[in-house]
């Protein structure tokens, strides 16, 4: 596994993403929902990989759209992190791209339209795609 990290611009939500593959096999989904396209977010995940959140203090968590997936945000320097839903019990979560530390290695972005897909075809597309029993912990200063 091909441990990489990322996080926010501050350090408050610092993540470690384990990959099967390259980086440079990996292409980032541009998201054209109204939220993903005022962020320049693009979201990345590996169904065979692992994501660990460290937390410190809280998230800034926010719904939009059709509700089902959940932003995480920082409160303090207001960075994008990652997405995350809940399916059958299971935290399924992706990352934007952009938060990596060694984004640039990524093959290019793709344009990807999950507002066009019904609810429970969402649910099955993450997951399918998005890493798979996301684990947040918190850490205290
Ligand atoms: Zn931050």
């Amino acid at each position: 596994m091909n441990a990489r990290h990322g996080g926010c611009h501050c350090g408050r939500l610092a993540y470690e993403a384990r990959f099967a593959k390259p980086l440079t096999d990996y292409t980032p989904r541009a998201c054209d929902c109204g939220f993903c396209r005022k962020h320049g977010a693009a979201w990345l995940s590996d169904a065979g990989g692992s994501l660990v959140l460290r937390l410190r203090g809280d998230a800034l968590f926010y719904r939009q759209g059709s509700g089902q997936a959940e932003f995480l945000a920082c409160p303090h320097c207001a960075v994008l992190v990652m997405v995350t839903a809940e399916v059958a019990g299971m935290t399924y979560a992706a990352i934007n791209a952009r938060t990596l530390d060694d984004a640039d290695r990524l093959a290019g972005e793709q344009p990807a339209s999950p507002q066009k897909l019904a609810a429970t075809e969402k649910m099955e597309r993450w997951s399918q795609l998005w890493f798979a029993d996301m684990k947040i912990v918190h850490v205290d200063d």
